[in-house]
């Protein structure tokens, strides 16, 4: 049962074959033999498995939503009505939500059972997973190897069959590049099109719920589900959801423009990831596509931009966890200044400090035009130069990361050698646009690489068309 795709899954939950109940108990079981990857902060098999028979219950009425009996995994960064969400900080540790977010209450709804909360990087903020409190995930690729960040835990999971598809966020690269280390299928939607009620704050305006599975196809049933309007959210699109399974279970590129940005080839890049994408564009070609080289001309500003703009909105988004509305408070304190400084530096980890110190000093007052105003207007350029590039093309195809997964440990002790694995995923964030990881090869040491799509403004049908292009191309087989 754990080889099944999602589709494959639910015709054999609606032929009787399989029940939901058995499908979940086999996650549980794969889940307890890979717990030395970690990926897990709180494992909620006895609701899994009530979720299941309450689902294997309404296909018998004849109800039967776009997930129904699909176990899934919920990054540890979405709220859930009574089971603890931690951000994977010391500070949330014992934080029970009695609500839950939007996005998995419409999983809920098309049937999905929750297996447990993953962890990541301590409120989203990393690109290894081991900025977690909680201990860092294991790419199931290898002993030692990081599964990415921020969404690992999620990323880990799904690529070593412990849970069919999983949520992720994306804020800067958080769905994209844990998926491309973990050689599974990871997509952003545009920004507006999930609701971002009851994820917990990171950078509200680049902050995306994004969702992981080992199928192109599995991936846009799981999108398809979670997406729409939310009243709750007011950045949340009044639009109609268009029909991303469809474009997914398509695959037709034909007459398609597919856009290589030039300025994405940087210096140093390892020939492999090169050559993987020369190879995308090839197979994109046959397959009837056309190819366009277009120019984006502003992209390496992203980063810079990006790693003013993140943290400023985080300083100010994570300003409520003073000990005082919820929460870990200290113990010791003299006074009430005192309380919240003691709080905030025993319940934030080095990267979360290291972010709120940035983002306070771009936000203040000698240095906010200087800073903060001027990243504004470079984001806005950013936005601008993709809709010049989409007068030419209807899709892009970049890498998504400059290299295979990294050891533990390894850029560690140099956040902006860390921070550059967000170079070819940031600009995306930055503009609000749809973009998605293939894991389209492997390098020389058998390590997965992906491709990403980066789509139009609410075009995810294209980007999940030419996913779906590039996966039968590709044939990557994972673990
Ligand atoms: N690696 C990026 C960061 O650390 C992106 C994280 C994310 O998308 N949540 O901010």
């Amino acid at each position: 049962m754990l080889n099944l795709t999602i589709t494959e899954a639910l015709a054999k939950l609606e032929s009787k074959e399989i029940s939901a109940v058995e499908l979940t108990q086999a996650h549980i079981d794969a889940m307890a033999k890979h717990k030395g990857l970690n990926a897990f902060i709180t494992e909620t098999p006895e609701l899994a498995l009530k979720q299941a028979a309450a689902s294997d219950a309404r296909r018998a009425a004849g109800n039967v939503g776009l997930l129904e009996g699909i176990p899934y995994a919920n990054k540890d960064l979405f709220c859930t009505k009574s089971v603890r969400t931690t951000a994977a900080s010391k500070i949330l540790e014992n934080f029970v939500p009695d609500y839950d977010s939007t996005v998995g209450e419409k999983l809920l709804s098309h049937g999905a059972v929750m297996l447990g909360k993953t962890s990541l990087d301590q409120f989203g903020m990393g690109s290894a997973n081991t900025n977690s409190y909680f201990g860092n995930v294991i790419n199931p690729y290898g002993e030692g190897l990081t599964p990415g960040g921020s969404s690992g835990g999620s990323a880990a999971a799904v690529a070593a069959k412990m849970a069919m598809c999983a949520t992720a966020t994306d804020t800067g690269g958080s769905v994209r590049q844990p998926a491309a280390f973990c050689g599974i299928v990871g997509a952003k939607p545009t920004y507006g099109r999930c609701s971002r009620w009851g994820v917990i704050a990171f950078a509200s305006s680049l902050d995306q719920p994004s969702f992981m599975a080992r199928s192109v196809e599995d991936t846009a049933i799981m999108t398809q589900a979670a997406s729409g309007y939310d009243a709750k959210d007011s950045t949340s699109a009044a639009r109609d959801v268009p029909n991303m399974i469809a474009a997914a279970k398509s695959g037709d590129v034909k007459g398609l423009r597919v856009g290589i940005p030039k300025e994405y080839t940087v210096d140093g890049m390892p020939s492999e990831i090169k050559a993987l994408w020369e190879q995308g564009a090839q197979w994109l070609k046959e397959a009837g596509a056309e190819i366009v080289e277009v120019s984006l001309p502003h992209t390496s500003h992203a980063l810079p931009v990006y790693y003013i703009i993140a943290p400023a909105e985080a300083s100010s988004n994570l300003a409520r966890y003073d000990g005082v509305r919820y929460g870990h408070r200290a113990k010791d304190f003299t006074n009430l200044n005192d309380m919240y400084e003691k709080t905030r530096a025993e319940g934030f980890g080095d990267e979360v400090k290291r972010r709120i110190l940035i983002g306070t000093y771009v936000l203040s007052a000698g240095y906010y035009d200087a800073y903060y105003v001027k990243a504004q207007k470079v984001r806005a350029l950013i936005a601008r130069d993709f809709e010049k590039a989409y007068e030419q093309c209807d899709v892009l195809l970049t890498p998504v990361t400059p290299s295979a997964a990294f050891k533990i440990g390894e850029n560690q002790n140099d956040p902006v050698k860390m921070y550059m694995n967000d170079v070819f995923t940031n600009p995306a964030s930055l503009a609000g646009l749809p973009a998605m990881s293939v894991p389209a090869g492997k390098d020389a040491n058998g390590l997965p690489l992906g491709l990403q799509i980066i789509g139009k403004r609410w075009d995810e049908e294209t980007m999940f068309k030419t996913g779906r292009a590039l996966e039968m191309a590709a044939g990557f087989k994972g673990l």
